[in-house]
């Protein structure tokens, strides 16, 4: 596991944490993103996949990703509707 010194991107990693909980997600192990090792990171929950992405760069500062806007499950993918 990677280490995030950054403590902007550290608040944004426990704020983008909550966020996915609240949505049932396993959010585990922070790694920051290894071509900006200090102001950006990535987690996965630990039972779907989905991924949230953190981003404290100037005026990129803010979370992003699956895990934070749909809720734990399976996806669904292929199942386009037939
Ligand atoms: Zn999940």
């Amino acid at each position: 596991m990677g280490r995030i010194v950054d403590p902007e991107v550290e608040a944004l990693c426990r704020m983008a944490t909550e966020t996915a909980r609240s949505r049932g997600h396993d959010i585990d192990g922070w790694e920051p993103d290894r071509d900006s090792a200090t102001t950006a990171a990535t987690a996965t929950c630990r039972r779907c996949g989905r991924a949230v992405h953190v981003r404290a760069e100037g005026a990129l500062k803010g979370a992003a990703g699956t895990a934070l806007t749909e809720p734990c499950g399976p996806r669904e993918e292929g199942d386009s509707g037939f």
